[in-house]
C-alpha cells in the first residue's frame, strides 16, 4: 500500500487538536485530508485495550464507513508510578466536559511523591478500504511538572516536559513539539513505509 499525492485520506478524529496537528505533518505530502467531522462519521466504541488496538478500530470504521483510506491515531500519556494511567483513558480522564484542569489535577494527587517520569504514546494506523492495516508506534519520553505551564498545545501538554528540554510542551512553539512528539515519530515511520 502506497498513500500518493492528491489522494483522498479521511482523517478519523473528532479531536480538534490532532486533526490540526496531523494536517501540519502531513502538509509537505499534498494529500486531500478529510477529517472524520467532515464527513459527519460517526465515532465507533475504542473498546481495545492497547493504543494500537483503538487506532485501528477508528481507522478500520471510518474507512469501512467511506469506501477511502483512513488515518487514525490513539495516544495518550503514560504515567509508569501510576500503572500506567491514564494511558488509553487519557481523554475519557478530562471526562465529557474535557475538563483537563482536573485530570491534570487528579495525576498530582495520585502521584504525591512518586516518580514524575512519563512518556506520550502514539499508535497511528493507516486503513485501506480493503487489504491490511499498517500500524507504526511512537513515544516521546519526559517528566511531569506542576504546576501547569503553557496555553499551546492541547490536553496534558501544559504537564510535559519532554528530555533535554526545560519548556514544556504546553509553552513550546509548536513546531519544536511536531519535531519531536510521538505523533511525529510515529507519523517519521508512515512517511518512511507509506509516502
Ligand atoms: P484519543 O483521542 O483517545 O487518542 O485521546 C488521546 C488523549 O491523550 C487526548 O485527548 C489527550 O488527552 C492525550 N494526548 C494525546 N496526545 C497528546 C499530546 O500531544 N499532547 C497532550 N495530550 C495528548
Amino acid at each position: 500500500m502506497a498513500l500518493l499525492s492528491g489522494q483522498r485520506v479521511i482523517i478519523a478524529s473528532h479531536n480538534p487538536g490532532k486533526v490540526r496537528e496531523m494536517r501540519a505533518i502531513l502538509a509537505p505530502f499534498k494529500l486531500k485530508l478529510v477529517a472524520a467531522e467532515e464527513m459527519e462519521l460517526e465515532e465507533p466504541t475504542e473498546d481495545g485495550d492497547t493504543f494500537a488496538a483503538n487506532a485501528k478500530i477508528k481507522a478500520a470504521s471510518a474507512s469501512r464507513s467511506t469506501g477511502l483510506t483512513a488515518i487514525a491515531d490513539d495516544s495518550g500519556l503514560v504515567v509508569p508510578a501510576l500503572n500506567g494511567s491514564p494511558g488509553i483513558y487519557s481523554a475519557r480522564w478530562a471526562g465529557p466536559e474535557k475538563d483537563y484542569a482536573k485530570a491534570i489535577n487528579l495525576i498530582k494527587t495520585r502521584l504525591g511523591n512518586l516518580s514524575t517520569k512519563a512518556h506520550f504514546t502514539c499508535a497511528l494506523t493507516v486503513a485501506p478500504p480493503s487489504g491490511t492495516c499498517h500500524t507504526f508506534i511512537g513515544h516521546v519520553f519526559g517528566r511531569l511538572t506542576f504546576p501547569a505551564r503553557g496555553t499551546k498545545g492541547f490536553g496534558y501538554d501544559p504537564i510535559f516536559t519532554p528530555d533535554g528540554y526545560s519548556e514544556t510542551f504546553g509553552e513550546m512553539d509548536q513546531n519544536t513539539k511536531h519535531a519531536i512528539s510521538h505523533r511525529s515519530q510515529a507519523f517519521k515511520q508512515l512517511r518512511e513505509e507509506l509516502l
